[in-house]
């Protein structure tokens, strides 16, 4: 069995990464540090009077290219050493698509499916309220991630602006537009999924309209890769969630099967196709796979049977290391998450500047701004990999570390 955890995997990926760059054994030691750490219970008054309490989390990886920046996630498997390996990828995703950020992460040890709205209010509210110190538009700015939305960003900026006299809309990224959010946040990392991934079909001689693609996880990220990719010519074959898997051998509809999942709350049930087994989704006869859903689900145990020729990371850190080397080997394209799926912290961005001015953009100059900088990023990916003959995951861990690593020796140590 692989011994395997998202936070030795980030681990092992720094110290290849050092290696490669000749890092000095203090820097190395220093980015495989969490800047700071903050543990919270999340005391909650359930709506039958009852009280639960659940432990939360908010990692600060780094702030060396400024403040720190990550989602927050309502998960049951949430701990401390998932959050530190994602917010230490944060920080790597922000260098590589070169945006004024260090990396956080966030995250409370609850089922968001089993708590009402309100009893979710509470929770976040509550959340936001511990970890009040060490946020801010300044010094680190949450996001939706798995099991969190808009609306919970807009209980977190209430929040964090009750406690200062006055609305603070740069505090959190990824809220409703009524609020400030941008337009163009919601999809933006779809949208930067789908772009990355017609680049890669197209490096590869590849026609989207004779493609085919899986896609695991149909939520904020993978129902609109979906969409986006169905958009492109390229026929979605099956989709999963957490509940089961559809698959037809003609495409999916994917507003049909969005309308379907909006009334049931899952991708089980929808007429006219097929259910396979959510595992075999991965394995099955596509072009291009779209993990994006959770870690760790292409492992040594299945990588060998991925018959996709294209694997982009719609989620963070779904492959595992020993499953990378596998896909390597059997010439699989890993298009990495700190690269595929950085379309959401880039339109966050143009969320912060936009909060900062406040001034909105319109959806078609963010949409614009979006594909440039992610084509900006692909190809300084590719053209590091080429010259230091690496994965596209070494090259661009190295292109970002080394930015974070610029910027650390240009600061200095205090004192
Ligand atoms: P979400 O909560 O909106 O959706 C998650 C989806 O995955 C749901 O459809 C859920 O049913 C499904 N799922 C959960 N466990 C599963 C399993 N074992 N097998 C198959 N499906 C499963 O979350 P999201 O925001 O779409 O995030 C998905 C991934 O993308 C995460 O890894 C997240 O860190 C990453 N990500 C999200 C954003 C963003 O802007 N939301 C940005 C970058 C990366």
């Amino acid at each position: 069995m692989e011994d395997t955890s998202p936070l030795t995997d980030a681990l092992a990926q720094l110290a290849s990464t050092a290696r490669h760059l000749n890092l000095s054994s203090g820097m190395h030691a220093m980015l495989a540090q969490s800047r700071r750490e903050l543990m919270v219970s999340v005391p909650l008054r359930r709506d039958d009077g009852s009280t639960a309490v659940y432990p939360g989390y908010r990692v600060q990886h780094n702030f060396s290219r400024g403040p720190a920046k990550g989602g927050l996630r309502y998960s049951p498997s949430v701990d401390i050493d998932e959050i530190r390996a994602l917010a230490m990828w944060m920080t790597w995703k922000c260098a590589l698509v070169d945006v004024p950020y260090g990396g956080a992460k966030g995250g409370v040890a609850v089922d968001p499916r089993q708590h009402s709205q309100a009893e979710l209010e509470r929770i976040t509210r509550r959340y936001t309220a511990e970890i009040l110190p060490v946020i801010g538009p300044e010094v680190d700015i949450p996001a939706p991630d798995i099991g969190t939305n808009e609306q919970t960003m807009a209980w977190m900026m209430d929040t964090y602006s009750s406690t200062q006299g006055h609305t603070v809309p740069g505090v959190v990224t990824g809220k409703p537009v009524a609020l400030g959010g941008s337009l163009g946040r919601a999809s933006a990392t779809s949208r930067g999924v789908a772009h990355v991934a017609l680049m890669a079909m197209s490096s590869r001689g590849l026609d989207p309209t004779t493609a085919s693609a899986a896609v695991q996880g149909f939520g904020k990220v993978g129902r609109d890769a979906a969409k986006f990719l169905t958009e492109a010519g390229v026929s979605v074959k099956a989709i999963s969630d957490v509940d089961g898997a559809v698959y037809s051998p003609r495409g999916l509809s994917i507003s049909g099967l969005t309308a379907h999942v909006e009334r049931t709350g899952s991708v089980v049930g929808f007429e006219g196709v097929e259910s396979i087994d959510p595992a075999d989704l991965l394995t099955l006869d596509v072009d291009l796979l779209v993990p994006a859903a959770v870690e760790g689900v292409i492992t040594a145990v299945n990588a060998g049977l991925i018959q996709a020729r294209i694997v982009v990371e719609g989620a963070n850190g779904p492959t595992t290391n020993e499953a990378d080397a596998i896909l390597g080997d059997r010439g699989v394209l890993v298009v990495p998450d700190i690269l595929a799926n950085a379309g959401g912290v880039v339109v966050s961005y143009f969320e912060w500047v936009q909060a900062n001015q406040a001034y909105q953009w319109r959806e078609s100059e963010v949409n614009e701004r979006l594909e440039e900088r992610m084509t900006r990023a692909w190809y300084s990916v590719i053209e590091y990999a080429g010259a230091h003959q690496l994965t596209y995951r070494q090259a661009a861990t190295a292109l970002a570390v080394q930015r974070v690593v610029e910027a650390h020796e240009l600061r200095g140590l205090y004192p």
